[in-house]
């Protein structure tokens, strides 16, 4: 984090809010944003096939790449709620009536989730789940140490990058053998080729846990 992000941050500690889509004043996330998260999900295909259905809340555009970007790059924390509440709202449209919910956030480079503080996909994953009857999250993805930082790479080179490198913590959902009746959902804050939900959605299913689709905040 340069000198200008730390300036950022503080500045956003000091003084009142403004919503981190559209700079209006005095709120942290405001209504009109909100319903630029609540329209879909959209139906996207990434270049990198995962083979489960992919769903968006918007495109990476505008106030939501706005506000993914600022939980990203400057830890505003107070935009977990909001980003919780429209993946849920999301969800809520996804999920088949009756079957219990299991969402799993895409993993996240350690160093780098660390750097900002905390796991902000974890964290809206969490939100969500709160929001939603029999829903729960559960983070069973992991990142080996050493997979290089994917800006600048090529689809090609992205997915080589990845091969292999995500793997399944097993807990109580894997040791199962599965997630019974639950849907499984991954999630995840941006969609770029697909290759990092496609590893993901892959290292479940050597698991035995089968992914019904993958939900993510924003897709470029
Ligand atoms: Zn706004």
């Amino acid at each position: 984090m340069g000198a200008p992000e730390h300036i950022a941050a503080l500045l956003d500690l000091v003084l009142p809010a403004a919503c981190a889509g559209c700079d209006a004043a005095g709120v942290g996330w405001c209504p009109g944003c909100a319903a630029a998260l609540t329209d879909g999900p959209t139906r996207v295909r990434p270049r990198t096939d995962p083979g489960v259905p992919c769903w968006a809340l918007a495109p990476y555009a505008g106030p939501a790449r706005r506000a993914v970007l600022a939980v990203k790059e400057r830890g505003r924390r107070d935009l977990t709620e909001p980003l919780g509440l429209a993946m849920a709202s999301g969800l809520a449209r996804l999920r088949t009536p009756g079957r219990p919910l299991v969402l799993v956030p895409a993993p996240s480079r350690g160093g780098s989730a660390r750097r900002r503080g905390g796991d902000p996909v974890l964290r809206t994953a969490a939100a969500a789940a709160g929001w939603l009857p029999d829903c729960r999250m559960v983070p069973m993805l992991r990142v080996w140490w050493g997979v290089r930082d994917s800006v600048g790479l090529t689809p090609g080179e992205r997915q080589h990058n990845l091969r292999g490198r995500i793997s399944v913590r097993y807990g109580p959902l894997a040791r199962r053998g599965g997630a019974g009746n639950a849907e499984v959902v991954v999630v995840d804050d941006v969609l770029t080729t697909g290759a990092t939900v496609r590893e993901s959605v892959r290292a479940l299913g050597l698991a035995g846990v089968e992914t019904s689709a993958v939900l993510v905040t924003c897709s470029a």
